[in-house]
């Protein structure tokens, strides 16, 4: 390993060792003070954005210029508490192993390796550099959209640094938008033996609503609707009067979100004496490979192809951050992270092989992107 190679792992297994859970201010807080302190390097301005109910954000800036490049990171994760302790980080057949390793620490640790080696170097980026590290993008970011897609309005590129699509890194231009929805059947109980018929039943009626939410899943448009969890009913013998289900939306396009948004909102019950009632919405819209976004695209592969390097693409069906970017139209690359995969899941590895060409390709682009042709990119 060389010396850059190997601070880059220290900070990776520093930020795997400390648990993140979303939903555990505290432990986040805590890697936040790990984020925060080797983000305040000479010339950054770090400023700590206190959050209630979740883990803080942190705004790093670098730079000046009217011009902008943001750069995002979330550094929570699924994992629960003391997961850590018990698969601490390590590192085996070139993959480096443990929770949240490739979703997303190892794009915290390359953005955070990244800013040093800039902040050290003689050459100076040609736009301002924003980073931002938020804490609550796998509950849907409720706390960090906003301020998302404030900093991205001001920018001209915005570069997602989730993991990279192994073997070659992969970098992702598209991502399709999620809804997810409560549908819920109200009817009315009564007592199955002795008055059955005047009962309603909203497990019925659900059960009809179900499959009629199924079937409006259109494989050839990327449309699909699973309907993911079912509840209800009270007791066997008693005519149900309550039933739910969560259903998770995903499409390709606006145009099809808004469609499945108003067909969901339409429902209506087959039976008399019920009420069907739909909550929810998309939450994520769909991060579309616009031509900004092939564009940004072209550029970093140009980029890539100097240092000697392929940077395929590829779609991607989950939803990140680059997402809210993306649908404001701001040209958006994601997956420029360290190389990884199985997120959410315990096989989750970062391929160690790649470090060094992540590093230098991020170093590249945060250098250049905001100056001139090829490189910039400000909305007309
Ligand atoms: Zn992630």
């Amino acid at each position: 390993l060389s010396g850059s190679d190997s601070e880059l792992l220290q900070l990776l297994e520093e930020l795997v060792n400390q648990d993140s859970p979303t939903t555990d201010k505290v432990s986040v807080d805590r890697l936040q003070d790990i984020v925060e302190a080797r983000a305040g390097v000479p010339g950054t301005l770090v400023e700590r954005l206190p959050v209630a109910g979740y883990g803080d954000h942190l705004r790093v800036g670098f730079g000046e210029g009217e011009r902008q490049v943001l750069v995002l990171c979330h550094v929570d994760t699924v994992w629960p508490p003391g997961e850590a302790a018990r698969r601490p980080f390590s590192v085996e057949d070139g993959r480096a192993l443990g929770p949240g390793c490739s979703d997303m620490k190892g794009g915290v640790a390359l953005a955070l390796h990244v800013l040093g080696l800039i902040a050290r170097s003689s050459r100076r980026p040609a736009a301002r550099l924003c980073f931002l590290f938020t804490s609550d993008e796998e509950v849907g970011s409720p706390t960090s959209r906003a301020l998302i897609e404030r900093e991205a309005s001001a920018s001209e590129a915005v570069l997602v640094l989730e993991s990279g699509f192994p073997p070659e890194g992969a970098v992702k231009t598209f991502r399709k938008g999620w809804g997810r929805y409560t549908v819920r059947v109200h009817g009315r109980a009564s007592h199955a033996g002795a008055d059955h018929a005047a009962g309603r039943s909203a497990i019925k009626e659900l059960a009809q609503q179900v499959l009629g939410i199924e079937s409006m899943t259109d494989y050839e448009s990327g449309t699909t609707l699973n309907v993911g969890t079912i509840a209800g009913g009270s007791r066997v013998n008693v005519v149900p009067e309550l039933a739910e289900a969560e259903v998770d939306v995903r499409v390709n396009s606006m145009e099809a979100a808004r469609r499945m948004d108003a067909a969901l909102r339409a429902l209506r019950p087959h039976g008399e004496g019920l009420r069907v009632e739909v909550e929810g919405g998309f939450n994520r819209p769909p991060f579309e490979r616009s031509a900004g976004v092939a564009a940004l695209y072209e550029t970093a592969r140009g980029v890539a192809r100097e240092l000697g390097l392929e940077l395929p693409e590829v779609p991607m069906g989950g939803a990140s951050d680059g997402n809210f970017t993306a649908a404001l139209g701001i040209p958006t690359l994601d997956g420029l992270g360290l190389v990884g995969e199985g997120a959410h899941a315990l096989d989750e590895f970062v391929l160690l092989e790649h470090n060094e060409s992540r590093v230098r390709l991020l170093e590249e682009l945060l250098l250049r992107l905001g100056g001139e042709p090829p490189y910039s990119f400000r909305q007309p």
